[in-house]
């Protein structure tokens, strides 16, 4: 498959181009020349493949002229090796809980995918890949976790000393092997600014392999569209018009919901769920885009104001509002009637959501009442005790931590101190690889 610029149609490059570099010359974002068509037996018959299987259909028809099929079945099962169970709360309301993987949020799938994908395209070369990345906290972990001891590629992660929660900071820095955590003693501004030299510096360039996992690389955006599929299997049998709600941010996960839809997936609608930090679904009302700052609220990993895979968004819709409108709504909600909506969820089903999923049930919601037969899955995109003082106090109860998560607060924090001056970082870099 060959991968083109949003930017530059013209522009193209191949699977390990488009990973390796990340974005393309011209800023862009990479897009598949061509989106296959799945087979209708494939899609009539999703209730016979196990998720992995799923998977690897999805995966082998966007890029089996890249990575032949045996080594992409090994990929995928090495990658997406936790489950994405959908649970139903009411007739026509059901929750995806993407946050069975290492790090309790759906980053984990594209994380693992992208580890594994660099991993393969690194197998013959003898130097080390090191992927540099600054975190303001949550990126971080999903990262961390999903390069963990992969062959052939160290991780450097820049974050703020101070300013990202103490489960955040154990998420970098109690891993160890190919985890190199350095915690620097400024801004996540300032860790960003540090990678980006970096990157722009030859005699560093020249020496170190380097490489980014940014969140718009193309191989952290086709994982995302595994569990589209793997969710509608689940309830395909129930005979309804199917809606995702998708609480978004960067909108790479409604994205990856767009393609699957463009692979055949019977999807009614696609609802993008905001909280204050709302341009796409004003986008989708008005028809005219204003990114702005972005402002911080409960759900704090959708506060973005510039949402950086909008334009993709516009590309699979040749920038075309009205088709776009028809096929997504779009709803945003304030902080209080987050908070409300978690307590309507606990109350009525017992089931307890975290801001961003609550987010993405108000706007299921809200599409509902104009279409109450269509049966609803709202994305839950992180575990709740990911913001445990958040829910706590909102449900007054006490939320359970999970196993994987809850064995990092005992595990000790490793990190390498650093000040903002690049000729430290450059000189750590050059004398570690
Ligand atoms: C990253 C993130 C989002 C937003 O996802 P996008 O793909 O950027 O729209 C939503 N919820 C949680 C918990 C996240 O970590």
């Amino acid at each position: 498959m060959q991968f083109y610029s949003t930017n530059t149609p013209a522009l193209r490059a191949s699977l390990q181009e488009a990973i390796f570099k990340g974005l393309p010359d011209d800023n862009g974002l990479y897009m598949p020349l061509e989106i296959p068509r799945l087979s209708d037996s494939f899609l009539k018959n999703l209730a016979n493949y196990s998720f992995q299987e799923i998977a690897f259909e999805v995966a082998n028809a966007l890029l089996h002229e890249d990575i032949p099929a045996s080594d992409l079945k090994k990929i995928i099962d090495t990658a997406i090796d936790f489950p994405a169970p959908v649970v139903q709360l009411d007739d026509h309301t059901c929750v995806l809980e993407l946050f069975h993987g290492p790090s309790l949020a759906f980053k984990d799938f594209g994380a693992r995918f992208m580890a594994q994908t660099m991993s393969y395209f690194n197998r013959s070369e003898d130097k080390e890949l090191v992927i540099l990345v600054a975190t303001s906290g949550d990126t971080g972990g999903a990262v961390a976790a999903g390069f963990y001891k992969t062959p052939g590629i160290q991780v450097v992660i820049l974050y703020p000393s101070g300013k990202v929660s103490p489960l955040q900071e154990k998420q970098l820095t109690a891993l160890g092997h190919n985890i190199t955590a350095l915690e620097i003693d400024g801004t996540f501004d300032d860790c960003q600014a540090l990678v980006k030299k970096a990157f722009l510096d030859q005699e560093v360039t020249r020496s170190v392999r380097l490489s980014s996992a940014n969140s718009i690389n193309i191989a952290r955006l086709i994982p995302q569209s595994f569990y589209y599929f793997e969710a509608y299997k689940q309830v395909m049998n129930q005979g309804k018009p199917v809606v995702f709600s998708v609480p978004s941010g960067n909108f790479g996960n409604l994205t990856a919901g767009l393609l699957a839809q463009k692979m055949g997936l019977p999807v009614a609608h696609f609802i993008a769920a905001t909280n204050s930090n709302d341009v796409v679904p004003e986008y989708l009302s008005t028809g005219t885009y204003t990114p702005r700052p972005s402002q911080r609220t409960l759900s704090n990993a959708m506060d973005v104001g510039a949402p950086s895979n909008f334009a993709r968004m516009l590309d699979l819709y040749c920038s075309t509002w009205n088709i776009m409108k028809s096929d997504i709504s779009g709803y945003g909600f304030s902080d209080a009637a987050t908070i409300e909506a978690m307590k309507e969820i606990h109350a009525r089903y017992n089931y307890v959501i975290d801001p961003h999923g609550a987010v993405g049930y108000l706007a299921l919601k809200k599409y509902q009442a104009a279409h109450p037969d269509h049966l609803g899955i709202i994305l839950e995109t992180a575990h709740p005790s990911k913001f445990i003082e958040d829910v706590e106090s909102i449900l007054e109860k006490q939320v359970p931590i999970p196993e994987r998560l809850a064995v990092l607060h005992d595990a000790q924090k490793v990190s390498v101190k650093m000040n903002t001056q690049y000729d430290n970082f450059k000189a750590w870099l050059l004398g570690h690889f």
